[in-house]
């Protein structure tokens, strides 16, 4: 009762959680004329996370890289549903999933089963904490919107703070310093977005406590951005160094209280250090953790015991263990690394796997309607027969999917002050460079990744608009 989506009993109901870059893609390839599609994500829009943290400085405006996830399905040929809730629950057994709708509106939470016959799994990741004591609870991650915009705040609050008069030196430099932990390409862009931030507006806005600003990247590697290749990470560190971010590598953060950080320093010698920071704003950028949903699933089929990252596919993408289940993303082990090229690229390959199967399906019913009609002898069989034979030749052709395989175009990062480093592949080789020409690369190749023209067109707006007037700093 008071149902609105009823499912076509002719067709198989597949159900999608998330509506990230695994999901998105899925659905953007996908013949939803095939299937029931029902897509569950408690966010109900999709996020384009690599301009995520030119919106903790108010370079460009959170929304601007926001796609509604209804817009996306209002351009499908067939109707997909969606749901704004989460999922908390798959039983393989039965083939239903749990979902929670935690809206405030209802005030209470509401808990649905939906059944399915095919079920991706998109839902990505969470932040990695490994447990450390006081990170949850004192600093900021960024992976969300809504964690770009405490962000926003929290670096004006910490300014605006500092300026009051009659405080310490020492409170006013604590104020100042933003500590960022993690140089992996988030914790890297994120430091870089916030030193131009302060190099392009915050000293000219507020200049009496200028002097006091500081941003620290800390690692616990002997270097930042380990993924790239040893010269772009050279590269990256002189110039971070340069814009004044001081890098604390071979440095591991062990404990966290509402204003320091203590870290361990692996010195030269082989001996140890332990050193307490005092910080204004901390944003955690450690890399990702299982969600509990994934987890739980893992707990429960005896065929994901070994997998510790994640769910383990195999090679077109099916969770080991489970029956019409499939996993993309970050969310899932392929071998690959957890980044939004091959979330997208595997929810592609699904979509192309899951038109095939349904046109495989549609061509095996009209051979068996043609076979039986032989059967019968009714109508001409010599037609029947050379239809049959051209029907299994295309059968033949469609069923020959090959295995998911991930075709890696580059890795790009934003290291502030106008450069940007890139590892591509070029002419069958691999460049790596870095600088201002690689910044418009990078800035040309983000743009054309936008997920729509409104997107592209507001990503453009935000720009000029920032060149021409400054960012806006005011914390509301
Ligand atoms: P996500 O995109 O995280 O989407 C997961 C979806 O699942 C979300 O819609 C979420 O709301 C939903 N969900 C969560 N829990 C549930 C649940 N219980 N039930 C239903 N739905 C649920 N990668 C690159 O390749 N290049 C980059 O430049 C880049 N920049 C990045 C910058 C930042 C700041 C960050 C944080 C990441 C960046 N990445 C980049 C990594 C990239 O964003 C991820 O690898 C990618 O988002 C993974 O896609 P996904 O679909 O698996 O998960
Ligand atoms: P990451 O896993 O790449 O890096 C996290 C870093 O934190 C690691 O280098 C790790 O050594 C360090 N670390 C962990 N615990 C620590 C501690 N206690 N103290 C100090 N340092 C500690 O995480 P990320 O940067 O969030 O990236 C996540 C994924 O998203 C990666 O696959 C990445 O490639 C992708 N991503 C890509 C881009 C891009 O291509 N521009 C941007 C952002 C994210």
């Amino acid at each position: 009762p008071g149902e609105q989506f009823v499912p076509d009993p002719s067709k198989k109901t597949l159900v999608i959680l998330g509506t990230g870059w695994g999901s998105v893609a899925l659905l953007k390839n996908l013949d939803t004329e095939n299937y029931n599609v029902v897509v569950v994500s408690p966010r109900n829009y999709f996020l384009f996370t690599p301009l995520l943290p030119s919106c903790t400085t108010g370079l460009i405006e959170h929304r601007s890289i926001m796609e509604p996830v209804r817009a996306i399905l209002r351009h499908k040929k067939g109707a997909a549903n969606y749901y704004e809730a989460e999922a908390t629950n798959v039983d393989t057994e039965r083939k239903v999933i749990t979902v929670v709708d935690n809206s405030e509106v209802r005030g209470a939470t509401n808990t649905t089963e939906i059944p399915y016959d095919m079920l991706v799994v998109g839902v990505g990741a969470e932040n990695a904490t490994f447990g450390i004591p006081g990170v949850r609870e004192h600093s900021c991650f960024l992976k969300e919107i809504g964690d770009a915009q405490r962000i926003r705040k929290k670096i004006m609050d910490c300014v605006e703070t500092a300026a009051l008069r009659g405080q310490s030196e020492e409170e006013m430099n604590r104020l100042m310093h933003m500590v960022v932990v993690g140089g992996g390409p988030t914790g890297v862009e994120f430091a870089g977005e916030l030193q131009d931030f302060f190099e392009e507006d915050i000293k000219k806005l507020v200049p009496g406590i200028s002097p006091r600003f500081k941003v620290t990247l800390i690692e616990a590697l002997p270097n930042v951005l380990p993924s790239f290749s040893k010269q772009l990470i050279d590269y990256t560190e002189n110039t971070l160094r340069e814009e004044k971010i001081d890098i604390m590598t071979k440095t591991m953060v062990k404990n966290v209280t509402n204003n320091t950080v203590e870290a361990e320093i692996s010195k030269p010698d082989g001996t140890k250090e332990r050193v307490e920071i005092p910080y204004g704003l901390l944003v955690w950028a450690t890399g990702n953790a299982v969600r509990p949903i994934v987890k739980d699933m893992m707990a429960r089929i005896p065929a994901q015991k070994d997998s510790r990252r994640g769910l383990a596919v195999n090679e077109y993408l099916v969770v080991q263990g489970a029956r019409d289940v499939w996993a993309i993303g970050d969310c899932a082990v392929a071998g690959y690394a957890p980044t939004a090229q091959v979330a997208s690229q595997e929810g592609s390959f699904l979509a192309r796997l899951f038109n095939n199967m349904a046109k495989t399906e549609s061509l095996e019913s009209r051979i068996h309607d043609l076979s039986s009609k032989m059967n019968l002898k009714a109508g001409n069989s010599a037609d029947d027969a050379h239809e049959i034979e051209l029907l299994e030749k295309q059968l033949r052709r469609i069923k020959d999917v090959k295995p998911f395989r991930y075709s890696h175009q580059g890795s790009l990062a934003y290291i502030g002050s106008e450069k940007a480093v890139a590892d591509v592949s070029w002419w069958n080789g691999n460049l790596a460079t870095g600088g201002s020409m690689t910044y418009l690369f990078w800035r040309s190749a983000y743009l054309s990744m936008c997920f729509s023209s409104r997107n592209r067109v507001l990503v453009i707006l935000d720009w000029l608009k920032s060149k021409a007037f400054g960012r806006d700093i005011s914390r509301e």
